[in-house]
C-alpha cells in the first residue's frame, strides 16, 4: 500500500502534480482541498457564518460525495471560507477518518496542507511542493481566465498570501512541511518539469527503502 503525500501553499501545482503521478503509478488520487471548499459551500448556502465553530463542523458531517463534486467549488469566496472552516478543529477531525479510510483501502496520492504531518505521518513519500507567491498567484490567474472569470493579479496575489498566513499560523494542523518531506519548488518549473522532478525523487526514495529492506534479510 502506497501513500504519496503532497502539501504545500495555495496554487503551488500540487493538484497537477498528484494527479500526474497518481496516474502514472496507478494510484487512487484525494484532492483534500474539496473536503474543506465543500464544507464552506455547505455553511455559506445555508447563509451562516464559516467561522462559526458548529455551523461548520455539522456542514463536514453531513458532507456527500455530491458536495465535493460540484464545479462552483473554486471561487474566491469559497476559498476564503474554506481556509476559515479549516482552522476549526471539529471541521477537521470530521474530516480524518474519510482522508484515512481513502488512502487505506488501495493506497493513494493525497494533496493538502496536513497530509504528511496528520493524516498520514508515516507516508511513504512525502513532498512538499511551494513557489514563489507571484508565480502561484499567476497561475491561478490564468485558471480563473480560462473559466472566464477575469480577475486583476493583484487580487489574486492578495487572496492567495491571505490565505497562507492563515494556513501557517492556525493552530490546527498549519501548513508546515513534514520533518522529512521532499521540497520542490515549482517557481521556475512547468508542469513536465515538476513532474520528472518528483518522480526522479520517488524513485530514489523507493531505491533506498529497496536497499535497507534488504539490510535487514
Ligand atoms: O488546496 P485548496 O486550495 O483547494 O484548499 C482550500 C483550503 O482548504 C486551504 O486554503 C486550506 O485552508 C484548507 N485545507 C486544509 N487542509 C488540507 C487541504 C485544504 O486546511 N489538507
Amino acid at each position: 500500500m502506497i501513500i504519496i503525500a503532497i502539501d504545500g501553499p495555495a496554487a503551488a501545482g500540487k493538484g497537477t502534480l498528484a494527479r500526474r503521478l497518481a496516474a502514472a503509478l496507478n494510484l487512487p488520487y484525494l484532492d483534500t482541498g474539496l473536503l474543506y471548499r465543500a464544507t464552506a459551500k455547505r455553511v455559506l448556502e445555508a447563509g451562516g457564518d464559516p467561522a462559526n465553530a458548529e455551523a461548520a463542523m455539522n456542514a463536514a458531517r453531513a458532507l456527500t460525495e455530491a458536495d465535493t463534486t460540484r464545479p462552483d467549488l473554486r471561487d474566491a469566496a469559497t476559498s476564503k471560507a474554506a481556509s476559515q472552516v479549516a482552522s476549526i478543529p471539529s471541521v477537521r477531525a470530521a474530516l480524518l477518518d474519510y482522508q484515512r479510510e481513502f488512502g487505506n483501502a488501495y493506497g493513494a496520492v493525497l494533496d493538502g496542507r496536513d497530509i504528511g504531518t496528520v493524516i498520514f505521518p508515516h507516508a511513504d513519500v512525502k513532498l512538499f511542493v511551494t513557489a514563489s507567491v507571484e508565480a502561484r498567484a499567476k497561475r491561478r490567474q490564468a485558471e480563473f481566465v480560462a473559466r472566464g472569470e477575469p480577475v486583476s493579479l493583484a487580487a489574486v496575489i492578495a487572496d492567495v498570501a491571505a490565505r497562507d498566513e492563515a494556513d501557517r499560523t492556525r493552530t490546527a494542523a498549519p501548513l508546515i512541511p513534514a520533518e522529512d518531506a521532499i521540497l520542490i519548488d515549482t517557481t521556475t518549473l512547468n508542469a513536465d518539469e515538476a513532474f520528472a522532478h518528483a518522480m526522479a525523487e520517488i524513485e530514489n526514495k523507493a531505491a533506498i527503502l529497496e536497499r535497507m529492506a534488504a539490510l535487514k534479510d
